[in-house]
């Protein structure tokens, strides 16, 4: 069968290089070179775009990204067993894909990048949420990226795009809604995926505001939803109460009732709660 970009099917590059898929690395690959294009095709046009992608493995969506027109793709592999195949793709598209090998919690991508970057990644699932957090929580904002679209088990990106009240709401919601318009775009079933993993899988996109959605300190902001939710099923009076006596009424001057829980607080009422106890 011939493929998008001329280079053999995945399954026989597998075979070739011997990638037996690594549980311990997350490694669940993607063989459908229709939908790996998909999925890059939904982060939007990439032609005048750097794209960091992390975990390669055998270039699945590697090839997704080139063929639909990015400009250059940093990929960051931690398995150098992937490195002859990930050599094939460049080969195939000159000047357009650098491979660095390594551990994407510890590799410096930024030296490596020219704006505008978009993340695209199928992420290993034991580092995908510190990823996130740490993508989300650069040192200056806005970060390196514009946009982030990025593969998760189904339940982390639930987490990503939750409301108050539903049940995956909590402070990955916050932390993600504060600075991004997120939605996800795309759900997968196991059998999308070789070797299928236990649960369905799907593509969230972040895409970066220039300031955050509304105003506050952002250590403060993180110090009162942490406590918050510490104790996600009490009164925030008690789950507060760390924070001081005055908390009821700080509650209260910001019309959130003292009796109300975490998980029915609105980012809004959150982000107003933290202004009011900087500014003690
Ligand atoms: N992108 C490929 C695809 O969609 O078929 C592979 C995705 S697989 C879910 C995750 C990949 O991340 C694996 O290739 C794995 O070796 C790699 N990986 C795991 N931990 C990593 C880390 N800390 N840094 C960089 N890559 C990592």
């Amino acid at each position: 069968m011939g493929t998008i970009d001329g280079l053999p099917p995945l399954r026989e590059v597998i075979r070739a290089h011997d990638l037996v898929a690594r549980r311990q690395l997350g490694q669940n690959f993607l063989l459908d070179l229709n939908l790996t294009a998909k999925i890059a095709r939904s982060a939007g046009d990439l032609s005048a775009c750097d794209v960091l992608e992390v975990g390669p493995g055998p270039g699945g969506l590697t090839r997704g990204l080139l063929a639909e027109g990015a400009r250059r793709v940093l990929a960051v592999e931690k398995d150098a067993r992937c490195l002859p195949a990930l050599a094939e793709i460049a080969a195939s598209a000159p000047g357009r894909l650098q491979v660095i090998v390594g551990d994407a919690l510890e590799v410096d991508v930024l030296a490596h990048l020219a704006a505008p970057v978009k993340v695209v990644a199928n992420l290993p699932y034991n580092v995908g949420t510190e990823l996130l957090v740490r993508w989300l929580t650069p040192a200056v904002w806005p970060p390196f990226w514009t946009s982030m679209t990025l593969m998760f088990q189904k339940e982390v990106a639930e987490r990503i795009v939750a409301k108050p009240r539903g049940e995956h709401y909590g402070r990955l919601a916050l932390l993600a809604q504060w600075r991004c318009d997120v939605r996800i775009v795309m759900v997968l079933p196991p059998e999308a995926f070789t070797p299928a993993p236990k649960v369905h899988s799907a593509v969230v996109q972040l895409t970066a505001l220039p300031a955050p959605r509304f105003p506050c300190d952002f250590g403060v902001l993180q110090r009162v939803t942490a406590m918050a939710f510490n104790q996600r099923r009490k009164m925030l009076r008690s789950s507060l109460k760390g924070m001081g006596a005055g908390i009821e009424a700080e509650l209260e001057a910001v019309g959130i009732p003292p009796t109300a829980r975490a998980e029915e607080i609105g980012l809004e009422a959150f982000c107003a709660l933290a202004r009011v106890v900087a500014a003690r």
